[in-house]
């Protein structure tokens, strides 16, 4: 038995066969785990729970009938779709996580969170961020009807794409010392992440003692998961999407 940790999924229902891998995950390996962490961007985008096209609600159905086998789900914000509200975790059974918890797993404190807070070399990233994280800002947001809130989304990614790609790759990585003050801070040799879709686990020196960060990769073209059991974690890529899309 094992808790599974997953996150940048970026699921799209314009992407039928990422949400096939998904659903294949949680039917074949995340339904036998102790429990399921999903650290963020779990979807694409997220305009709001209303949302219930056929790929979301395909998603929502897996995830409830995961708990509903009795294995819990806990999902965090990440910066695509942090707008899923207690609709979603109502519907789904999945308990929301703060920006940054705390697990204590087999013996180990780890520290969860989705990773763009810890990419603060990026200040552009960081003030959209604060203005689209601002309650008012949401409030008004979400009074929008689906169709303007479509709109606006495909705004913002467009001028985040465009910004993205002038952007220096080193910048949209962690900021190691945000790293070492935000483990410090929350007492913890190890960090788990995602956000970067840069898989790897770094281990590096904190106040004179040995800490290890683990990055989960996006599930684009292969899966991502960090599968910890008793007899620890392992980093592991899942096969390529192969499934048939079951949208047409
Ligand atoms: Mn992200």
């Amino acid at each position: 038995m094992s808790t599974l940790f997953i996150s940048d999924l970026h699921l799209d229902s314009e992407r039928p066969a990422g949400i096939q891998k998904f659903l294949h995950f949680i039917d074949q390996d995340a339904s036998k785990a102790d429990a399921l962490y999903i650290l963020g961007d779990l979807f694409e985008v997220w305009i709001g729970d209303d949302n219930t096209d056929l790929g979301n609600a395909l998603i929502i159905q897996a995830l409830t009938k995961l708990n509903l086998q009795g294995v819990p789900c806990f999902f965090m914000h990440g910066n695509r779709d942090f707008l899923i509200g207690k609709r979603f975790a109502n519907a789904t059974g999945c308990k929301l996580l703060k920006e940054y918890e705390v697990l204590e797993i087999e013996g180990t404190r780890v520290l969860l969170t989705h990773g763009d807070l810890l990419c603060t070399d990026d200040k552009p990233y960081m003030a959209l961020r604060s203005a689209v994280r601002n309650p008012t800002w949401q409030q008004d947001f979400l009074s929008k009807t689906l169709q303007e809130r479509k709109m606006i989304a495909d705004n913002i990614r467009k001028h985040s794409k465009q910004a993205i790609a002038q952007k220096p790759p080193e910048i949209m990585d962690v900021n190691q010392k945000t790293v070492a003050d935000t483990m410090l801070e929350y007492d913890v040799r190890v960090l788990l992440h995602g956000h970067t879709h840069r898989p790897n686990i770094h281990h590096f020196h904190l106040d004179g003692t040995d800490a290890t960060r683990i990055v989960l990769g996006d599930w684009y073209e292969e899966g991502s998961v960090v599968r910890w059991s008793t007899a620890g974690y392992q980093l592991e890529t899942l096969p390529g999407i192969t499934g048939q899309p079951f949208l047409s």
